[in-house]
């Protein structure tokens, strides 16, 4: 099947060629020509599977045909894409910019954490199509710079995360706002009980497609476990870089603090390495992320949040230095290898007190991971001897407030490209630079902007800066917090 066959207009079909891709995806060839007849979609598909161009091309191709509606002199926005982390935002920002270049539409990304002024400016030149994570969304539309009047597509990009980092409410009232009249296109990695009631009340009659088993890891990654004491991973890690000679690792811990230290071991052992995480600025985020796409660096250091939509072309190796405390978590992990078919690897190292992590992952993969040990790294029958994991942290009042700043993070990873076409996350904001492009992307400047991040956090009105789920999970009593820290608010 090509992407001819689908029927997409000549402008989309050039700018696929130019991205290299031959034949769509199996989410793309089913969901292409479903959106493409207006009809709503639920789609149960992971990223790394093409997901975005999924639903990106025909929204293009769509808003691309006929005349373009006005709402007094302004461009409507008529397709608005809503996704759980800047990160995302700025990454699914970036496919429409890609996608629709040779087309005369208008696109902009709109997050917190950055300036909210160049969003205004920008929406206020009115776009075709917006990408927005649901705070700073709300934000904007209750200072009346968003109209969503002739909104036609509504898209709801990562689902499962939206919920699981408590944003319900936020879309909630956002689609309380929306014309009643609209497609919608639903995507999500998994498929809870959670997500299918948001579905009742927002996809009518809609084409389900599913192009991975229910929670499945990529088939093409292969994925295997080293046991190893405790103590002894961050050497293991660096023997396993060295002797392997991997050129581009990237490293999941389950703690910011935990990214830091691994960090500044690796470099002492002559590893080029770099944190990604919630509580580096964005500058420093972006600046990782450039880097270690570029080579400079080769091991990126990253906790769950802060990796949350990382799209690195042909990232070959994952390591979880440690197994994340929410199994679902693990898929997402090492769904940055092996994309769009790629082959990729990816390795755990596990001690002893994670037996239970082990067990939870294997069970929602249904698969059981090979374990082999690495010689000179076997693990002691004991476990080896005790890591603090708390050496070095803040204390407790700190660590909190912490929290609040970690969630806030995800914005900025493709900044330096995003950049180019009218300001990255990690740039300064004139959306101005943005003009004159097709469908281009406008983003807001890089400076922290404490509303925009209480609000794009899911945060308000809680001074500790945590997100809903997190005080849900605090109220009831801690129960996630085994193994050093809540399961997404640590990051
Ligand atoms: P996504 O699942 O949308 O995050 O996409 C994962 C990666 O696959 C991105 O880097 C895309 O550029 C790439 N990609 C999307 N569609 C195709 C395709 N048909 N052929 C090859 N690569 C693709």
């Amino acid at each position: 099947m090509s992407f001819a066959s689908l029927g997409l207009s000549a402008p989309l079909l050039k700018a696929v060629a130019e991205q290299g891709y031959d034949t769509p995806s199996p989410i793309q060839s089913q969901a292409i020509p479903a959106v493409l007849e207006g009809k709503d979609v639920m789609a149960a598909a992971q990223t790394g599977t093409g997901k975005t161009a999924g639903f990106t091309l025909p929204i293009l191709h769509r808003l691309s045909q006929g005349d373009r509606p006005r709402a007094g002199s302004q461009i409507p926005v008529r397709a608005l894409i809503l996704t759980p982390t800047r990160e995302l935002a700025a990454q699914v920002g970036e496919s429409v910019a890609t996608y629709g270049k040779h087309l005369p539409l208008k696109s902009a990304v709109v997050f917190g954490g950055v300036k909210i002024n160049p969003q205004i400016a920008t929406l206020r030149q009115g776009v075709d199509i917006l990408v927005a994570t649901p705070g700073r969304l709300l934000d904007l539309y209750q200072q009346k710079v968003v109209r969503f009047d002739k909104l036609e597509v509504l898209v709801l990009d990562e689902a499962d995360r939206m919920l699981d980092m408590g944003f319900i409410h936020d879309i909630r009232k956002i689609l309380a706002v929306l014309p009643k009249q609209r497609q919608n296109l639903l995507f999500s990695a998994t498929f809870s009980n959670d997500i299918r009631n948001l579905a009742k009340g927002l996809v009518n009659d809609p084409v389900e497609i599913s192009v991975t088993p229910r929670n499945a890891a990529a088939a093409t990654v292969k994925q295997w476990v080293h046991p190893v004491d405790k103590s002894r991973k961050p050497a293991l890690l660096s023997h396993l870089i060295q002797t392997h000679q991997w050129q581009q690792v990237l490293v999941f811990t389950r703690t910011k603090h935990g990214a830091n230290r691994l960090t500044k071991y690796l470099e002492g052992q002559g590893i080029e390495a770099a944190a990604i995480h919630g509580n580096k600025s964005q500058n420093a985020r972006t600046k990782a992320l450039a880097d270690f796409k570029s080579g400079g660096v080769r091991a990126l250091i990253a906790t769950d949040i802060a990796a949350r939509g990382l799209d690195i072309d042909q990232l070959p190796q994952v390591v979880n230095f440690e197994l994340p405390n929410v199994a679902e978590d693990y898929v997402h992990r090492i769904g940055r290898t092996g994309r769009a078919g790629a082959s990729g690897q990816a390795v755990s190292l596990v001690s002893l007190d994670e037996k239970k992590e082990l067990a939870g992952i294997e069970r929602l993969i249904s698969q059981r991971l090979n374990s082999e040990a690495v010689a000179g790294f076997e693990p002691t029958p004991g476990g080896g001897p005790k890591v603090d994991e708390n050496e070095g942290r803040q204390p407790r009042g700190g660590q909190r407030r912490g929290d609040g700043g970690q969630r806030r993070g995800n914005g900025g990873g493709r900044g330096n490209s995003a950049g180019g076409r009218g300001n990255g996350g990690g740039r300064g904001g004139d959306s101005r630079r943005s003009e004159g492009r097709g469908a281009s992307s406008g983003q807001g400047g890089s400076q922290d902007d404490n509303r925009g991040n209480r609000i794009d956090s899911g945060n308000r009105g809680n001074r500790n800066g945590d997100a809903p789920a997190q005080r849900r999970q605090r109220s009831r009593g801690g129960q996630r917090r085994s193994g050093g820290g809540t399961p997404n608010g640590n990051v």
